[in-house]
C-alpha cells in the first residue's frame, strides 16, 4: 500500500468548458496523478474479493438480453449503496439505467455489457460440457465481469476523487442485450451521451488489451422480416391456401445464391424464428431474422437493401405479403487514439494475471476440448493495436459501442477473464467466468480502468486531445447517421419467453455470498475438474 500525503491544493485547477476544450490550465504538481494511480491499483488489489464475489453473482443470474432484470437490480443496488444516484428505465429499456456520482467536468462515461448467450448454461471450472441446467442460458460470451470491474474501478476513483477534491462527474451504465445489438444506439439517440466527455468501455478478451481507429469489427443492421399468407387445409384444399413459410425459405434461398457475390467484408446469417404452427395447417404468418454486416454505414444500408430486395421478391413469388422490423444495429467501432494510447501506458504498468498452474490446467484442457492450440492462458502482453484498413478486414462480429465511439471519444478495454483459442457464443467459453481466471482478469481490468479514469480527470489536455482527434480526424470525412430511425423502438420483448422457462430453476442457483466466498465453493466444484 502506498500511503498518501498531503498535496498542494494548485493542482487540477483547470477549467472545463464545452466538451474537451480547456479554458484555462494552471501548473500541476506533475507527480501526483501517477502518485494517485498506485493507490488505485492498490486499492483495487484490496477489493478483489468484492469483485470476484460480483462476477460469480451475475454469472449465477444468467439472463439474456433485455431480460438482465436480476443483474440490473443487483449493480444498482451496489451503486447506490455507495453514493450512487442511478436513473433506471433509460430510453424506454426496462433494464437499462445510467448511475451518476460527482459533479462538474469531465464527464467520463464507463460501460460494460450484461446480457449472456441461449443454452450456454455450464458450471464453472469444468472442462468438458456440464450445464448447471440444461438448455438454459448461460455466460458463453463472459458479460458477467465487465460491471463488477467498471464498478470497482468507479468506488475507488469516488474515493480518491472525494478525499483530493477532484472535480469530475462518473457515469455508469449497462449494455443490455448487447448480443441482439439492441441498446446503445438507443441511448445515443435520446442523448445519454450528450454531456459526457470520454467513453470508457469493457469487455472480456483473453488479453489485456486495446486498440484505436477503425477496427476489426464490422457494424450491422439486425431486421425481422415477418410474411402473411393465407391458412387452408394442407391435404384437403392445399390450392386455398398461401404459405408465409414459403416465402421465408424463398427468400432465404435467394439470400444463399446472392452471397457469393457480396464481398468478402460482409457477414450475414439468419434464423427462422417462426416456421409455422403444424404440417397439415398452410402456414399463415412466418418470420425470419437476418444479421446484415459490412464495414462502413452506405454498405450496411446497401446489404439491408439487397435483404429487402429477397423479401420483396419472396412475397411476389409467393402470393404473400410482408413487413419488417429493425430489431437492433451496430455502427462499425471508432476508437480514441490518446486515449487508447494513455489506457495502453496503464496496461503495461499493471501487466497481465499471475495465473496458477490449476488455471492453466484448466485453459489447456479446455483448449483441448474445443480443439484448439494447447497455448495456455496468456502470458504476453498483446501490443496496442493499431488502425485496420478495410482491404485488410475479413468479416467479424460487431458491438454497438460503435454507435457511442461516433458520439464521443471512446475507448475499449479488453481483460483476459477467458481462455485463447475458443469459438465464442459458446458453453465453453462459459467456463473460465467463475473461476479464478475471471477473477483475476477483472482485478487487473479494474486497475486499467481506475488509473485511466484517473489520467482523464487529473490531465485536461488528454481530454482536448481526445476531442481535436474526434474533430479533425475520426469525424472529418465520416458524419454519423443513426441505423436506427426516431420511430424504431428497443425490442424489449425479446427472449422474455425462454427467461420465464428458465427463471425458477436458475433462481435456485443463484450464488449466495452470504453463505460461500466463490460459486465454485457453493457448487461443490473441485478446481479444476478435467475429463479423466
Ligand atoms: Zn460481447
Amino acid at each position: 500500500m502506498h500511503r498518501l500525503h498531503a498535496f498542494a491544493a494548485v493542482a487540477f485547477a483547470a477549467l472545463w468548458t464545452a466538451r474537451g476544450e480547456v479554458a484555462v490550465l494552471r501548473p500541476q504538481d506533475g507527480a501526483r496523478p501517477e502518485r494517485l494511480k498506485r493507490e488505485a491499483a492498490d486499492e483495487v488489489e484490496r477489493l478483489r474479493e468484492f469483485t470476484a464475489q460480483a462476477v460469480d453473482t451475475i454469472f449465477s443470474f444468467g439472463e439474456l438480453g433485455f431480460q438482465e432484470f436480476e443483474t440490473s437490480r443487483y449493480c444498482v443496488g451496489l451503486l447506490r449503496k455507495n453514493g450512487f444516484s442511478v436513473e433506471e428505465g433509460i430510453a424506454a429499456i426496462p433494464t437499462a439505467w445510467m448511475a451518476s456520482w460527482g459533479s462538474g467536468k469531465p464527464v467520463i462515461a464507463i460501460g460494460s455489457d450484461i446480457d449472456c448467450i441461449p443454452q450456454a448454461s455450464q458450471k464453472p471450472g469444468v472442462s468438458f460440457r456440464a450445464p448447471l441446467l440444461e438448455g438454459a442460458p448461460g455466460h458463453g460470451e463472459g458479460h458477467n465481469a465487465g460491471q463488477p470491474l467498471n464498478i470497482t474501478a468507479a468506488l475507488v476513483v469516488k474515493r480518491i476523487m472525494e478525499r483530493e477534491h477532484l472535480p469530475g462527474t462518473l457515469r455508469l451504465w449497462p449494455g443490455v442485450a448487447e448480443e441482439q445489438l439492441g441498446t446503445k444506439a438507443y441511448y445515443a439517440r435520446d442523448g445519454y451521451f450528450k454531456d459526457v466527455d470520454i467513453a470508457l468501455f469493457t469487455h472480456v478478451d483473453s488479453n489485456l488489451a486495446t486498440s484505436y481507429g477503425s477496427t476489426s469489427s464490422n457494424g450491422l443492421v439486425s431486421v425481422e422480416y415477418t410474411f402473411r399468407g393465407e391458412s387452408a387445409h394442407s391435404a384437403a384444399a392445399p390450392w386455398r391456401g398461401r404459405s408465409a413459410l414459403d416465402a421465408v425459405e424463398l427468400m432465404n434461398i435467394g439470400w444463399n445464391y446472392r452471397r457469393e457475390h457480396l464481398r468478402l467484408q460482409q457477414r450475414s446469417h439468419y434464423v427462422i424464428t417462426n416456421g409455422g404452427d403444424q404440417p397439415n395447417v398452410v402456414p399463415p404468418v412466418a418470420s425470419v431474422w437476418y444479421f446484415f454486416r459490412e464495414t462502413d454505414y452506405p454498405r450496411i444500408r446497401e446489404l439491408h437493401e439487397v435483404g429487402n430486395t429477397m423479401a420483396a421478391a419472396a412475397a411476389m413469388m409467393t402470393a404473400t405479403s410482408f413487413s419488417s422490423r429493425i430489431l437492433g444495429s451496430a455502427w462499425p467501432p471508432f476508437f480514441s487514439q490518446p486515449v487508447a494510447e494513455a489506457m495502453y501506458e496503464n496496461i503495461k504498468q499493471v501487466g497481465l494475471p499471475a495465473w496458477s498452474e490449476a488455471d492453466q490446467m484448466l485453459a489447456k484442457a479446455v483448449q483441448r476440448e474445443a480443439k484448439s492450440k494447447e497455448v495456455g492462458l496468456a502470458t504476453d502482453l498483446a501490443k496496442l493495436e493499431l488502425p485496420v484498413k478495410d482491404e485488410d478486414k475479413r468479416g467479424g462480429g460487431s458491438d454497438d459501442i460503435g454507435d457511442v465511439s461516433w458520439v464521443v471519444p471512446t475507448a475499449t478495454l479488453r481483460f483476459p477473464s477467458n481462455i485463447p483459442g475458443l469459438p465464442g457464443h459458446n458453453w465453453i467459453n462459459a467456463v473460465s467466468m467463475a473461476t479464478p481466471i475471471a477473477h483475476k482478469g477483472a482485478t487487473s481490468g479494474a486497475k486499467v480502468l481506475a488509473m485511466t479514469v484517473l489520467d482523464l480527470v487529473s490531465k485536461p489536455e488528454l481530454v482536448a486531445s481526445a476531442w481535436d482527434y474526434f474533430r479533425n480526424v475520426q469525424t472529418k470525412e465520416t458524419k454519423y447517421t443513426p441505423l436506427i430511425g426516431p420511430e424504431d423502438r428497443p425490442a424489449v420483448e425479446l427472449n422474455r419467453k425462454i427467461m420465464e422457462r428458465y427463471r425458477s430453476e436458475m433462481k435456485k442457483l443463484y450464488f449466495d455470498s452470504s453463505r460461500y466466498r466463490t460459486y465454485l465453493e457453493q457448487l461443490g466444484i473441485s478446481y479444476p475438474t478435467l475429463r479423466k
